[in-house]
């Protein structure tokens, strides 16, 4: 027998989880224990140290809806030596190059005629030596890491988008200031916890073939995934805690829970309750609009 599989959320300590974020975490929490996986809960801090204080807040608003998770919550902080030591791998392989671009720099490069959109234009690819001493001088900052991909898409199966193929570029895996970048981070710790079964919000289906690839790269499974609609706001804009009504504070559990419930098509406005009307096949497949009040 294999040992259960695991989902995860894993939030980011920048702010307060607002009702977007509420539901992404339930509709993670129920395809996860819907499918007699464990549920993990990781704090993603390695870019946001010092929000111990929204963190705790974080976990104690899931605690409060009702979303449970198998031991304790962990943090990227703790254990910086765990991308430090992927990176060496994937440099001891060749695989990396140091990259003295600035954003500017990205946006007003020369591309080649078919080059995909938003992909790096492989300014630092090639390199010399003396050329990069001679950019480093020039920039005077410490350059970042990027990965020498030898694709330019990868196709991911997603439960709700199907099979969907997006870009794959040389992708940055550790930033100039030392930080390793999310799609590193995420692929290191999704692997190093056995998860796999992502869900999480859409806006972040585009990087999905990037991890997979970096996944497969590692000699890790690549997780099935799940990316769930946002909530937009009146304005058709990604809800955001500006505005209002949207926090667990401001609107109180019973409410927030009545809302998600709504908005997913349940009469149970409870998380256990939801999970005895799971159905991934009848997952509202559009944003969901919150109008407050
Ligand atoms: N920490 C990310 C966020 O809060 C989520 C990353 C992920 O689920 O892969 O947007
Ligand atoms: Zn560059």
């Amino acid at each position: 027998m294999t040992s259960p599989g695991a989902g995860r959320f894993a939030p980011s300590p920048s702010a307060d989880l607002h009702l977007g974020n509420l539901r992404t975490a339930v509709l993670a929490w129920l395809f996860a224990r819907s499918t007699g996986r464990r549920f993990l809960m990781r704090v993603e801090d390695l870019d946001d140290r010092t929000h111990t204080d929204i963190a705790d807040r974080q976990l104690a608003d899931l605690a409060a809806i009702g979303v449970t998770w198998d031991g304790p919550a962990t943090r990227q902080i703790d254990h910086p030596d765990r991308y430090d030591a992927v990176v060496d791998g994937l440099a001891a392989r060749g695989l990396l190059f140091e990259c003295y671009c600035s954003r500017r720099d990205i946006a007003q490069a020369p591309r080649a005629p078919h080059a995909p959109e938003g992909a790096y234009p492989g300014t630092c690819r090639d390199l010399t030596a003396a050329e990069r001493a001679q950019r480093c001088a020039d920039t005077g900052r410490p350059p970042a890491l990027r990965l020498r991909t030898d694709t330019t898409t990868a196709t991911v199966h997603d439960l709700l988008h199907g099979d969907y193929t997006g870009l794959v570029d040389d992708f940055v895996v550790r930033r100039g200031d030392g930080v390793p970048a999310y799609n590193l981070a995420v692929v290191v710790d999704d692997a190093e916890a056995g998860i796999d079964q992502v869900v999480r919000g859409d806006d972040l289906l585009p990087s999905s073939p990037r991890q997979a690839y970096l996944a497969r790269l590692l000699g890790h499974p690549v997780p099935v995934y799940a990316h769930v609609p946002l909530v937009l706001n009146a304005d058709g804009a990604r809800l955001a805690k500006r505005d209002g009504a949207v926090t667990l504070a401001e609107i109180g559990v019973e409410r927030a829970l009545r809302l998600i419930a709504d908005s997913l098509g349940y009469t149970a406005a409870t998380v256990d309750g939801m999970l005895d009307e799971f159905d991934p096949a009848r997952l509202p497949r559009s944003p969901w609009v919150y109008l407050p009040g």
